[in-house]
């Protein structure tokens, strides 16, 4: 297994890049520790494919280094760079039996058969393929078949990082959340550094110790799933992450403090804010609530959310979510709103005032 390190990553699809937007990565700079549990998470086209390319060889790079434990593999092929990929849609060998696709890593590379029992064994055990493992691969559905995949990707111990593209896409939804914590497991049991990518907040979450957000070709923030949420460093991170993501407030800001709706709000980075730009509030419906004294709002809905209920509020002529959680009282009409100030952060030109790269 291999520490990744990034140096000034870019990338660009055209001959002759110029501007920044030519760029579909535009400059991404970054370290993957060995026997992490990472995921990169975005909407589609943020640049996520063209990154897994690059790590996989199948790019080059416009500009920057890709180094694996120290060694600069930036220009080296697919093979040399040692990587096992599971992609989106099941990549296996319909004719063979469950077991030989599962060996086939293992022969293509002449491990010796005794070394190969013992590899399928464990690993089928591991993803519960043990009772189909002398089936043929043809009778199986789409989820064992992805299963296969995965196992083909978890089987060989040399490789350096198992890149997981999209992997439960054709899984059935009432089972997606079962692959979802086993490939968690398997990364606790196994230890490989392990790359997920996804647009869907859940898979990276549940999966990841750190999640690498991407929006527009550039990282908008690397952070464990709790610095996700109660830190966002982009007001992109706040929006993606989240359900209902993150309140964003049009604000002025004089002298570090935050003005809404003709009030002075607290904030937790005051001290930070410059005051130049587009300057807003970030707050996320968790940390809203109800108090008498707070800003003057009206309740226009409220959907229940199983343990919470949603509610949608006008506030100083913008919506405001906040949650209630099950049990408590949900206001109706005219109420007043509070934002928890160590929750409520200033963001400048849509980055967190003082944290503008
Ligand atoms: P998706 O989840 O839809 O696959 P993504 O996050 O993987 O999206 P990329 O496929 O890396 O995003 O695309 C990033 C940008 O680069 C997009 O604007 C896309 O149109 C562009 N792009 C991707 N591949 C090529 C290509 N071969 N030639 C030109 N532009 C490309």
């Amino acid at each position: 297994m291999a520490e990744i390190r990034l140096e000034n990553l870019r990338h660009s699809y055209l001959a002759n890049p110029g501007a920044d937007e030519d760029y579909a990565l535009k400059r991404l700079s970054l370290t993957w520790q060995d026997g992490g549990a990472y995921a990169l998470l975005g909407p589609s086209g943020c640049g996520k494919t063209t990154l897994l390319n690059l790590i996989s060889g199948l790019l080059t790079p416009t500009e920057g280094k890709i180094l694996f434990n120290g060694r600069d593999v930036s220009h080296a092929s697919p093979e040399e760079r040692n990587i096992a990929q599971v992609f989106q849609f099941p990549v296996i060998y319909d004719t063979m039996t469950v077991y030989d696709n599962l060996a086939f890593p293992l022969r293509n590379r002449q491990v010796p058969e005794a070394e190969i029992k013992s590899r399928v064994t464990e690993i089928a055990e591991m993803l519960e393929l043990t009772s189909t493992l002398s089936n043929r691969a043809s009778g199986l559905s789409a989820d064992g078949k992805q299963k296969i995949s995965l196992g083909r990707g978890l089987v060989r111990a040399d490789v350096n990082v198992i890149m997981f593209d999209e992997p439960l896409t054709v899984i059935d939804p009432h089972l997606k959340w079962k692959l979802r914590s086993k490939l968690k497991e398997l990364h606790q049991r196994t230890r490989r550094t392990m790359i997920y990518v996804t647009h869907d907040q859940t898979e990276a979450l549940t999966f990841a110790d750190q999640v690498v957000v991407m929006n527009l070709g550039e990282v908008v923030q690397s952070g464990t799933p709790v610095e996700l949420f109660e830190k966002p460093q982009h007001t992109f991170v706040g929006h993606f992450i989240g359900s209902p993501g993150m309140n964003v407030l049009p604000c002025e800001v004089n002298g570090g403090k935050a003005q809404f709706a003709g009030r002075t709000i607290a904030v937790d980075n005051g001290a930070a804010a410059t005051g130049k730009g587009r300057t807003e509030i970030g707050v996320r419906p968790e940390f809203v609530s109800i108090s008498r004294g707070g800003l003057p709002a009206e309740v226009t809905r409220v959907s229940d959310a199983g343990r919470f209920r949603i509610v949608e509020t006008r506030c100083g002529g913008h919506m405001v979510k906040l949650l209630v959680k099950e049990g408590d009282t949900v206001p109706e009409g005219q109420t007043h709103l509070v934002f928890d100030p160590a929750h409520t952060q200033i963001y400048e030109d849509g980055w967190i005032a003082g944290a503008k790269p």
